[in-house]
């Protein structure tokens, strides 16, 4: 260990903890260096405020006391799976010795930390409970002795049972002493400091785990949130500055050309947020350079047309498109309905088609070697207008001749990176245009699509008829019986039925490409996940439909992301020319699958899924003018947490507001999809939903500095602050942008 320097937060933990320490943090936390460690911030603070006596305390109030553990006793829970611990002190200070009960739900941490003997600081919330004082989930710091008790808030750190909360504030103290101010060298400008009243650096970092107060700390978490808003939007900044730079072929369209056509051909009139939105865009198009824009809209708000119309601009200025699509089902869901709406002005190249048309082809992974062949030709000879595909128009092979605009859909599943190589494939930068599948409030667009401009459609088409969604409790008597006859009531109709399941196979744990929602609420792996039973499969869904007597002349496809690519056409083709009644599927058909003839959807086990989710699977319902049904069903208990999350489901169709409730009770990293593999979320501090104001502000902030006079070249310490930020965390998050 070194005793005769000042720590940096460069310095390796060994030469701080020893070897054997610092082992331990790195498994328990993966940090190897000093500033790391000091980088692993309080959940937040125990607040002490004035002790109490036990005899004393007042009910319904939040206290703080010091006592000793006397008895700690575990019980199952009747109603719930899960334990209850209880566990009873008694004062540690003073003479008293009254005795006080306190309970913790799974309390599996309370019940190593809190040993028989052990002292420790309670706070929590009094309540009354069969006539005795209790407090419930009390927040604990553990003492060697009641006299360590100490007026200064206690951090409370994410910890592991290896490193316990103590063990953490231990580490800290040591490395903090060790520290001189200056070692934390500021990037914020002064003036950027002043006017978000935020402490410097050095202070923000000694508040954070040794605050000599609540507000201190809270203060240095602001600070440390808006640091991290602030560094993001300076790059997203610079991304958008470097980008007005670049030029770009203005598409100006053409006189009674291929637009005018189709507009004159439409069945339909356009909604007001389309023609909103088609007129940003088209403004966008004529400019000199690039169009980044996404557009979003509700579910079924028809933003394919949207896009269609701008790519025909783009085709009436001499360019080529290309539309990128997620998945195999969905880019030939869209060649379909572009082929469709277009009609004959789709069918360029083909003998005797109207002298304006175009020629729309669609590339996936699946393609023969021969039609693959005819259709890279079609690009690469400026043929093709349209062309729509998945990954595989990323591939080197696919040229064009004049890439004018590149739309893709569904965007969360494709990083900046892919957009860029999609850009390549033009000299100059094609115009771009992203559009999201689910409604994103604003600041989670700011954030997670900042260098994008935004349009958006809220207005529904005109006679689309609406959905109504029913929770199904199946421990129910009877449900399951009246489940299956309200489908075959259905599909005796002549209508058509979704049945969704979370899962494919009991042997397969991945899903189509849509990580499973986490758990809410529960970062305690040992919780009561094991309770619930499995959840259904689509082969075991198939199993029971085929064998029902009552579907026994009913046509019953499978579809999921592990069959074959021409399996998985053919049975969407069976369900879309309506010769399946029911299609049993994945998540595989959350997004833009377009069946007018469906009317009932039945979500099995549908806890499994987001909320977001579950909007967007039903909207795939109600689509032809006729109403559709929405019917999600659960084993859950009416309390269960995951039931109330399906509540808000059942109880409105805005998708802008369900949006902000599922993104309220995720985490970050769900949000940012960064967390799916374990790994830490990119964002550590800031709370994308909670922290929406200081969001707005850095974003003002950052501009006022991108846009200024020399740009961020004029603040030295920060450009490298956002270069060497960009190099660590933004890549991984940009990529997933
Ligand atoms: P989403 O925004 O969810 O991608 P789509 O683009 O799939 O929605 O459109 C949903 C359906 O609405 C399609 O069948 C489309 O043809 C139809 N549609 C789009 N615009 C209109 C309109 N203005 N009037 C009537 N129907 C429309
Ligand atoms: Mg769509």
């Amino acid at each position: 260990m070194t005793d005769d320097q000042d720590f940096t937060s460069h310095t390796p933990l060994d030469s701080v903890l020893g070897v054997a320490s610092a082992r331990k943090v790195e498994t328990a936390f993966g940090y190897t260096t000093v500033g790391q460690l000091l980088g692993h911030f309080p959940r937040r603070y125990m607040e002490i405020g004035e002790l109490s006596k036990i005899s004393e305390l007042p009910v319904g109030e939040d206290v703080t006391i010091v006592a000793e553990v006397k008895s700690v006793n575990q019980r199952r829970m009747h109603s719930r799976s899960g334990f209850l611990l209880e566990v009873v002190v008694s004062d540690a200070l003073g003479p008293e010795q009254s005795i006080l009960r306190m309970s913790f739900f799974n309390g599996y941490e309370a019940k190593r930390d809190l040993q028989v003997g052990s002292t420790a600081m309670f706070s929590g919330k009094v309540t009354i409970y069969r006539n005795h004082l209790e407090l419930t989930h009390p927040e604990y710091s553990i003492l060697d002795t009641a006299e360590e008790a100490d007026p200064r808030p206690i951090p409370i750190y994410p910890a592991t049972a290896k490193f316990p909360n103590k063990k953490i504030r231990e580490t800290m103290e040591l490395v903090l002493s060790r520290m001189r101010p200056e070692i934390f060298e500021e990037f914020i400008p002064e003036q950027v400091l002043e006017s978000q009243r935020i402490p410097g650096r050095a202070t923000a970092f000694e508040n954070i785990h040794r605050p000599q107060t609540v507000a201190q700390g809270y203060a240095a978490r602001k600070r440390f949130a808006f640091e991290e808003a602030f560094l993001l939007q300076l790059a997203l900044a610079q991304r958008r500055a470097h980008r007005m730079q670049q030029p770009a072929i203005a598409r100006h369209g053409a006189p009674a050309g291929l637009l005018e056509a189709f507009d004159g051909s439409l069945p339909f009139t356009l909604t007001d947020g389309q023609v909103l939105a088609g007129m940003e865009i088209a403004e966008d198009l004529v400019r000199g350079h690039p169009m980044n824009r996404l557009l979003q809209g509700e579910v079924g708000s028809g933003k394919t047309l949207v896009a269609l119309r701008a790519m025909l601009q783009v085709i009436d200025s001499g360019g080529q498109t290309a539309l990128l699509a997620p998945t195999e089902v969905l880019a030939q869901q869209h060649y379909q309905s572009i082929k469709k709406l277009l009609g004959s002005l789709g069918a360029g190249g083909e003998l005797g088609s109207d002298p304006r048309a175009t020629r729309v082809d669609v590339l996936t992974g699946s393609a023969g070697t021969a039609e693959r062949k005819r259709v890279l030709l079609g690009a690469a000879s400026g043929e093709t207008g349209i062309l729509v595909g998945t990954h595989a128009l990323l591939s080197d092979v696919v040229k064009f001749v004049d890439l004018g605009l590149v739309v893709v859909d569904e965007q969360h599943r494709f990083g900046v990176e892919q957009r860029d190589v999609l850009r390549s494939k033009a000299d100059t930068p094609p115009h771009m245009l992203v559009m999201t599948a689910t409604p994103i409030p604003r600041t989670v667009a700011m954030t997670v699509f900042g260098d994008l401009e935004v349009s958006l459609m809220k207005t529904l088409p005109p006679g689309r008829a609406p959905i109504s969604t029913h929770l199904v409790p199946l421990q129910l008597p009877r449900m399951q019986e009246r489940l299956f006859a309200r489908i075959a009531e259905e599909t005796a109709k002549g209508h058509q039925v979704y049945v969704v399941c979370p899962r494919i196979s009991e042997k397969a744990v991945e899903d189509d490409f849509l990580p499973m929602p986490v758990e809410l609420g529960s970062n305690d792996a040992s919780s009561d996940a094991s309770a619930k039973p499995a959840s259904m499969t689509v082969e075991k869904m198939m199993d029971i439909l085929t064998t029902m007597p009552i579907f026994a002349n009913t046509g019953i496809r499978a579809l999921h992301g592990r069959m074959a690519s021409d399996e998985k056409t053919e049975a969407m083709n069976a369900f879309d020319r309506g010769r399946a009644s029911i299609l049993v599927s994945t998540t595989v058909i959350e997004v833009g699958v377009d069946v007018h003839n469906a009317t009932l959807m039945v979500i099995i086990d549908a806890e499994n899924f987001g909320i977001s989710q579950l909007h967007q699977l039903r909207g795939r319902i109600g689509r032809g003018g006729l109403p559709g049904t929405c019917l999600m069903t659960t084993w859950l208990d009416a309390e269960h947490p995951s039931v109330v999350r399906l509540r808000a489901v059942e109880s409105t169709t805005d998708g802008f507001l369900l949006a902000e409730s599922d993104l309220n009770e995720r985490r970050e990293g769900d949000i940012l999809g960064a967390s799916q593999s374990g790994s830490r979320s990119t964002l550590k501090v800031l709370r994308v939903m909670k922290d929406a104001k200081l969001i707005a502000r850095a974003r003002d902030a950052a501009e006022a500095i991108v846009d200024g006079g020399g740009g961020l070249g004029s603040y030295p310490r920060l450009q490298a602050a956002v270069e060497a930020w960009v190099d660590e965390d933004m890549q991984a998050f940009l990529e997933r942008g």
